[in-house]
């Protein structure tokens, strides 16, 4: 792959206003920020507490590569309580986040020319670390009218001899959509018969509204891979810790090439880490009615707005707004939201091109307050 050509890239329009999202929030004042997926809370002071305490007993040091014993522990007795999926502690390692857990993964398990699916809107790093690990993404879509479901006939034609393995995310950035067990299962058969891994990024499993979240490691355990963290679940995005749980050689594998990265995960993240996932029950639920009632409020205003429209949002922190009776596509539309009204939104071509075009994406990662300021000067636009 010509690595020139990422940087070459990022100078398209959809690219730039997602990488130069920072810049912009930093610079302007009286900007209202509802891009990247990087929500306004404060980790639980418990959890940070706790870390701080166990950073001044000693846990400063490097930890074994694949993470502390107690933090691995921590993970496998999580699954087990909340899911009832047993793992090895050899099939779990700590991560500096889920999107590192996925990196690595490609590394460990790509030839050149392997082929990985990813369903699309999709979250835009899949894409680059799949070529960057000499891989081809190909791309299957997904459907507004389908709620954004995956549909298995479509995801199973895009099979060839090069598959090497499919990449779920759900609940889903940047639609908000939720896939049913049945289309879990469904996919997980279709793993298993053509022999492929499934990457399950499960970053959001807990942002799901109504359902109760299933694995998809409860459905094809041989051929799955997981990936999550404390980032969404905990709002710890800044601490950079996640874990990957994969089939023994997958997980050595991915161990062997990260002692040459990162070597461990920071060990004060992991000691926030058990901590979180010990206390799961108490703090999960806070975070999630967070982006729960964030989002119901989207929803309420975005449906008295003519030019906008939005389907039900059932998990994630994000609504895939239909911007279609604008007449524009998504990125003039940002410049023209962002101009006009301040208000920063990612265009959902930086999401894949064939079904995004018309939708932008909206974190709900602001304070209800922040968010009808928002909506009170959108409704001003005229089209
Ligand atoms: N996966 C998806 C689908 C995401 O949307 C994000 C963050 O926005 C991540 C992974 C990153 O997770 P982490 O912070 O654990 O690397």
């Amino acid at each position: 792959m010509d690595r020139f050509k990422l940087a070459k890239k990022y100078q398209e329009p959809a690219e730039n206003i997602m990488m130069n999202i920072g810049t912009l929030a930093k610079s302007k004042e009286g900007l209202l920020d509802l891009s990247i997926g990087d929500p306004d809370l404060i980790t639980d002071e418990r959890i940070i507490n706790q870390a701080f305490e166990d950073a001044k007993a000693g846990h400063t040091r490097y930890t074994a590569s694949d993470g502390s014993a107690a933090f691995i522990q921590a993970v496998i007795d999580h699954y087990k309580n909340r899911y009832h999926l047993d793992f090895s502690a050899d099939q779990v390692r700590a991560t500096v986040g889920a999107m590192h857990g996925m990196y690595l993964t490609f590394l460990a398990i790509l030839d050149p020319g392997d082929e990985v699916i990813i369903h699309e809107p999709y979250f835009s790093p899949y894409k680059d670390q799949i070529e960057l690990a000499g891989g081809v993404p190909v791309i299957v879509p997904t459907y507004e009218k389908d709620g954004f479901q995956l549909e298995a006939a479509m995801l199973e034609r895009a099979i060839t001899s090069r598959t090497k393995a499919i990449v779920v995310n759900s609940p889903n950035n940047p639609t908000g959509a939720v896939f049913s067990q049945e289309t879990f299962q469904k996919i997980a058969g279709i793993a298993i018969e053509h022999e492929v891994f499934i990457l399950s990024d499960e970053i959001y499993e807990e942002l799901v509204f109504d359902d109760t979240f299933t694995p998809m490691a409860t459905f094809a355990p041989e051929n799955t891979i997981t990936f999550s963290g404390f980032s969404k679940s905990f709002a710890m995005t800044g601490w950079r810790i996640g874990y990957m749980i994969a089939p023994t050689y997958v997980s050595e594998t991915a161990k062997l090439i990260n002692e040459n990265i990162t070597y461990s995960a920071p060990a004060i993240s992991q000691q926030a880490g058990i901590y979180a996932l010990n206390h799961a029950n108490e703090l999960i639920p806070e975070v999630v009615n967070v982006f729960k009632e964030r989002l119901n409020y989207v929803k309420q205003r975005v449906d008295t707005i003519d030019f906008l429209h939005l389907g039900e949002v059932k998990g994630s922190m994000y609504a895939f707004i239909n911007i279609a009776d604008t007449q524009l596509d998504s990125v003039a539309f940002s410049k023209k939201l962002l101009e006009e009204t301040q208000v920063l939104v990612v265009p959902g071509k930086a999401f894949g091109v064939t079904t995004g075009n018309h939708h932008v994406r909206l974190a709900a990662t602001q304070k209800i307050s922040v968010l009808k300021e928002a909506f009170d000067r959108i409704e001003q636009m005229t089209f």
